[in-house]
């Protein structure tokens, strides 16, 4: 079973917490209403520190700070190649405080600390760069009229953007929002998630040491019902950026429709499928499906939680990945040896472990984990389910867990409908080496992105995003750019034209 690694982590210095207030208008505030909450160490249950909780007041304050900074200020008036100078050097910033940051969203969320110092961390300076570098080529066209028209198209910012993120990649997430709305010149609120509010509020204070406007980036840490309803509903917010749960997507729809019809970007849930055909290599094709259902402990909405396997090889890959999750490990995400952390909090904790009796109620068998680990905090074992069936709940709904169900499939097309037979379009992943059979499925499976022989290929320059009820918009990549910008057409007529 995934195993609880045990070298010493007490040696590593926990970091110290340096922000725990609002960050409005360039300045660390306290909530209107003097409320703070607690946000919980998912390795023990433990209250790390209370930080405070904003409501509808601090965001009309927020809004306030940042129309003011739309509509008066520097940021959106000054040239792009100043916003990108700056944004390189808040990325610069961000790199010399890696080992603080992957600390913070180590003991907020239980990511692993090795990761977030080479993977989440670095990408997020990456990120501020790319759009860095994009910020000075932001062009509008020529327009060729039918009449006696001169026209041309402007590119705008959109605005004074609402982002309002998820826990699962409080670093990830922060940037893939703020750096393209930045470069177009937008100013923004950012609402983190409840239970890592963290980081953010450490990127607030880089912000301003970077030498970004007062108002450009605020952050309102508090709740969704509260804050992030608030904000979607706000009568002077252009945009809502978000990335959560179907659900609430559905409520910020809502309540940008029913106040002044902002526009809106969902990016939503997932279940993913992976499909491994007969002719793939088994060891590869195991490796890359249980990377794919336990990175970041299955909290990742990209998760290949439905796997298909060929009949063929069914047997060999049931095997296979049994041994390989037996053997992952499950521990302390301060530990170097830990391929596992905690899940983020209680409620998903208990959420996922219900899913797993589920399953079993329901009549898939186990192959390996099914329980929780460790003597404290919130760790469950790598959990592998045979016998799925497409009308099991474990295989139809988001789990955001280490919960993989495998099928066996005989035909592509039987594939190929299969892992359409879901409500959610995010991602896919095809195994094989058969380049006819990659080029079919890739064009068959109605999802946002296809990784072919590979999963969770991401870069910063791959949109990224839904079909169907997994949203739509797309983070990363220039894509992401166009979602912060407005086109404006201007006209003039020409007069005495010779042409
Ligand atoms: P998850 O299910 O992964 O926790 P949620 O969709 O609940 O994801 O949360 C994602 C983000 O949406 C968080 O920042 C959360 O605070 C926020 N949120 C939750 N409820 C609402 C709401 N009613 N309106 C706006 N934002 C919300």
């Amino acid at each position: 079973m995934g195993s609880i690694g045990n070298s010493d982590v007490s040696s590593f210095k926990l970091p110290k917490i340096k922000f725990t207030k609002l960050f409005i208008n360039g300045e660390f505030v306290d909530a209107v209403s003097g409320n703070t909450f607690e946000t919980i160490d998912p390795r023990t249950g433990e209250v790390i520190t209370r930080v405070a909780e904003g409501g509808k007041e601090d965001i009309d304050l927020a809004v306030k700070a940042a129309r003011d900074a739309f509509d008066k200020g520097a940021w959106p008036r000054m040239s792009g190649f100043e916003r990108g100078r700056i944004m390189m050097k808040y990325a610069d910033l961000i790199d010399e405080n890696i080992e603080e940051l992957a600390a913070l969203d180590a003991i907020d969320a239980g990511k692993l600390f090795s990761w977030g110092k080479a993977l989440d961390i670095p990408q997020c300076s990456q990120l501020l760069r790319y759009y860095a570098g994009a910020a000075d080529k932001i062009h509008g066209e020529t327009l060729k009229m039918s009449r006696d028209l001169q026209a041309y198209t402007l590119r705008e910012p959109i605005g004074v953007v609402g982002h309002i993120i998820p826990w699962n990649f409080p670093s990830m997430m922060f940037f893939m929002k703020v750096s393209p709305s930045l470069a177009a010149g937008c100013t923004m609120i950012v609402k983190p998630a409840e239970q890592t509010p963290l980081s953010a509020l450490f990127y607030a204070h880089l912000a301003k040491q970077a030498g970004i406007p007062d108002g450009v980036i605020n952050v309102v840490t508090g709740f969704g019902p509260k804050a992030g309803a608030a904000l979607s509903s706000h009568m002077d917010v252009d945009k809502i950026s978000f990335t959560g749960s179907t659900d609430v997507g559905r409520l910020v729809m809502q309540a940008a429709a029913q106040s002044n019809l902002k526009v809106v970007s969902l990016e939503l849930g997932g279940k993913s499928p992976v499909i491994i055909f007969d002719d793939a290599d088994v060891d590869m094709a195991a490796d890359l499906a249980l990377l794919g259902i336990v990175y970041n402990k299955g909290e990742i909405c990209v998760a290949g939680s439905r796997v298909y396997v060929q009949e063929g090889i069914y047997d060999k890959f049931v095997q296979k990945v049994a041994e390989k999750a037996k053997a992952w490990v499950v521990g302390d995400p301060f530990d170097p040896l830990s391929q596992q952390g905690p899940q983020v909090d209680k409620n998903q904790f208990e959420k996922i472990l219900s899913y797993i009796e589920h399953g079993k109620r329901e009549g898939a068998t186990l192959l390996t984990g099914g329980k929780a680990c460790g003597e404290k905090g919130y760790y469950i074992e790598p959990t592998i389910f045979t016998d799925a069936k497409e009308d099991m709940l474990i295989v139809k709904d988001e789990i955001f867990g280490p919960v993989m169900s495998l099928m066996k499939f005989k035909t592509i097309g039987e594939a190929i409908e299969k892992a359409n037979s879901s409500k959610y379009g995010l991602a896919a992943g095809i195994v094989t080496n058969n380049l006819n059979t990659a080029n079919t499925v890739s064009r068959s499976i109605r999802a946002g992105v296809i990784w072919v022989n590979c999963y969770f290929a991401f870069d910063r320059d791959c949109p990224y995003g839904g079909y169907k009820m997994s949203g739509f918009g797309r983070d990363m990549g220039l894509h992401a750019l166009e979602k912060y910008l407005h086109t404006k057409a201007v006209v003039t007529p020409i007069y005495n034209s010779p042409w």
